[in-house]
């Protein structure tokens, strides 16, 4: 296990882990967005934070079912708005095309999670918390600009999603490195576990595999997959490592079991 005692939320683990985003391949440099830096270049300005909470087992199921009430409860608890609009995509496995998206009114998204079997769903909603929204990430007032939930939940045995996706994999079997073969989707991008490694046919294995992120750490396959996640997508580096809102944090508990974070600064938005 290249994980330690303190898991993915250890102090240093944001830093590590970013950047990772696919988006930012065209970036050499991505730059992190300091909380006080009075110079800032319009790319700089374009960039984003996005939160990864996911569970911290990549075994345990996450049933549409757990992932609907999930949302529910961030409508429930006045984190999202039930009376506006949340976008839906969805892309059936094994992929034969590009995800089909649709916008619906915030209150049935959580139901239409429940359709989603053998298929990568994600639901999305964009919200501002100075209109009156609860923020999670809320330390001592207000910070405004936007907030994008999206949670992700993938219902088959043979996709993985994997939020921070990986430039290289490490075959666990023979050592073999290259490229990974992942499908795009979202901000995040799907493994398929049946993808033999091409040198000595093995099959990914998320104990042996290793993955290289794009800021060049190096993880187990196991540790930055998952069956579902929520993304939180904010202008701004929240001051904290943690979630600190205790409401939020036992709704994703309730739905993930034990769950992990993991950042993503300097990406370009969703
Ligand atoms: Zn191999």
């Amino acid at each position: 296990m290249l994980r330690g005692g303190a898991g993915r939320h250890e102090r240093g683990s944001r830093h590590r882990l970013r950047p990772g985003g696919a988006a930012c391949t065209s970036r050499t440099m991505p730059v992190r967005r300091e909380r006080v830096d009075p110079i800032r270049t319009p790319a700089q300005l374009e960039l984003c934070h996005r939160r990864w909470l996911l569970p911290d087992d990549v075994g345990r199921a996450v049933a549409l079912p757990q992932a609907a009430r999930l949302w529910r409860g961030l409508l429930d608890l006045g984190v999202l708005d039930p009376s506006a609009e949340a976008q839906l995509e969805r892309l059936s496995l094994p992929a034969a095309g590009q995800p089909d998206q649709n916008d619906l009114p915030a209150a049935a998204s959580a139901g239409a999670l429940l359709a989603g079997a053998g298929s990568a769903t994600a639901v999305s909603q964009v919200v501002f918390p100075e209109e009156g929204r609860r923020d999670p990430y809320r330390d001592g007032g207000p910070d405004p600009g936007y907030r994008d939930y999206t949670l992700y939940v993938v219902d088959s045995p043979r996709f993985l999603l994997l939020p921070l996706p990986p430039v290289d994999l490490t075959c666990g079997a023979c050592g073999k490195a290259g490229a990974p073969d992942l499908t795009s989707f979202g901000a995040a991008s799907l493994l398929d576990l049946e993808r033999a490694c091409s040198a000595c046919g093995a099959r990914h294995d998320l104990d042996r595999d290793r993955a290289t992120l794009l800021s060049g750490a190096i993880f187990l396959l196991e540790e930055l997959c998952a069956r579902a996640a929520l993304s939180i997508e904010l202008p701004r580096a929240p001051r904290d490592e943690e979630l600190p809102d205790a409401g939020v944090s036992d709704l994703l508990r309730e739905a993930f079991g034990g769950y992990d974070e993991l950042a993503d600064d300097g990406v370009e938005p969703a």
